[in-house]
């Protein structure tokens, strides 16, 4: 059927859509507009109403809808497929995408007692790297956190700052970072005690008055070299989470250089997965920092997928059109 010819035709890229609960201060607002239908499709009524200029009845079809009951367990058990197939040598992708408030650092990290994609992948990767220890594969971990603010890259694992550059290995297909930190880990908590260091360097460095962190992309990246001796085989795998910055226009123009480069880098991001889509020749990897880093985990071989995450109210409705537009684009 039509839904199956969908999938086909979007090949390793897969787009589930997160709605979020209320928050309590939000439903002492009374603000909701949102319907929800069945779990393939999301479907927003009166438009009109809700803001002149858009058409009513819109409609528009993930892989898989995430409504606010959703727990966080619910989530990675749709994620866990992917990231056993990262230590069976792919490289994946997954993104956050969405306004600001919109729940993409919840799905990616999680809150402390309810953790989420990636302290879940932690677990699950530690886990199945003993598994995999009994048919005989070895595993290497490494870990590297990274910031891209306004074109620049940062590695949140340093407090000397270097000029970071990217680079392109011996393999046509390989980027590396140069003067990155990349951290061989041997167990999961010292892999969540980087987490935890990456995470306290990026607050630092975002401050009140710009909200650095939301007009940023946060990049995990773990690699994963197995290797198996007796049978002389080597997997190479990789896995990149991307808490993305925050979809919203610009309010002021204050900083219009700023917004215009973070609002380029995801253009560029939804232009490069449009591209693959449509099975282009060119694919355009080169006109962002972020693509240009991801060029070896989108596309080819690798598998992408992408949280288009959404607030369920009206004061952020504008927005989460936005976010939606663009999901059904990829759709
Ligand atoms: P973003 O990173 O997109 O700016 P956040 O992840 O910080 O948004 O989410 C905004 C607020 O909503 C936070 O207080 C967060 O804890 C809460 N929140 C987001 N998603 C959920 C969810 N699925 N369930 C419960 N609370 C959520
Ligand atoms: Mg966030």
């Amino acid at each position: 059927d039509l839904h199956n010819q969908i999938l086909d035709l979007r090949g390793n890229i897969r787009v589930f859509c997160r709605i979020r609960p209320p928050l309590q201060s939000e439903l002492d607002r009374n603000l909701c507009g949102w319907n929800y239908l069945d779990e393939a499709s999301l479907e927003v009524n009166n438009f009109e109403s809700l803001d002149g200029k858009q058409k009513a009845n819109h409609k528009f079809s993930f892989d898989y809808v995430f409504h606010p009951k959703s727990r966080q367990e619910d989530v990675f058990e749709m994620v866990s497929p992917l990231i056993q197939s990262a230590l069976d040598g792919y490289n994946i992708c997954i993104f956050a995408y969405g306004q600001t408030g919109s729940g993409k650092t919840f799905t990616m990290d999680g809150i402390s007692e309810d953790a989420g994609v990636i302290p879940r992948t932690v677990d699950l990767l530690f886990e199945s790297v003993k598994n995999y220890k009994r048919m005989g594969w070895e595993y290497k971990i490494k870990a590297s956190f990274l910031e891209i603010y306004n074109e620049v890259l940062y590695d949140l694992l340093s407090n000397d700052q270097k000029e970071m550059e990217i680079r392109m290995g011996k393999n046509k297909t390989d980027i590396y970072v140069t003067n990155i930190t990349d951290v061989v880990v041997e167990t999961a908590s010292n892999l969540r005690h980087l987490m935890h260091v990456a995470k306290q360097n990026r607050a630092t460095a975002s401050t009140v008055g710009n909200e650095r962190s939301s007009r940023s992309h946060a990049v995990t990246k773990i690699e994963l070299i197995g290797t198996h001796k007796e049978k002389g085989e080597i997997s190479i795998g990789s896995i990149n989470l991307v808490d993305l910055a925050g979809s919203e226009s610009p309010k002021t123009s204050t900083r219009m250089n700023e917004t215009k480069s973070i609002n380029r880098s995801l253009s560029e991001l939804t232009n490069v997965i449009l591209a693959l889509l449509q099975k282009q020749d060119y694919i355009p990897y080169r006109n962002s920092k972020l693509t240009h880093l991801l060029m070896p985990s989108l596309g080819g071989n690798s598998k992408t997928l992408m949280f288009i995450n959404v607030a369920p109210f009206l004061d952020c409705f504008v927005e989460s059109v936005k976010s939606l537009r663009f999901a059904a684009s990829v759709n």
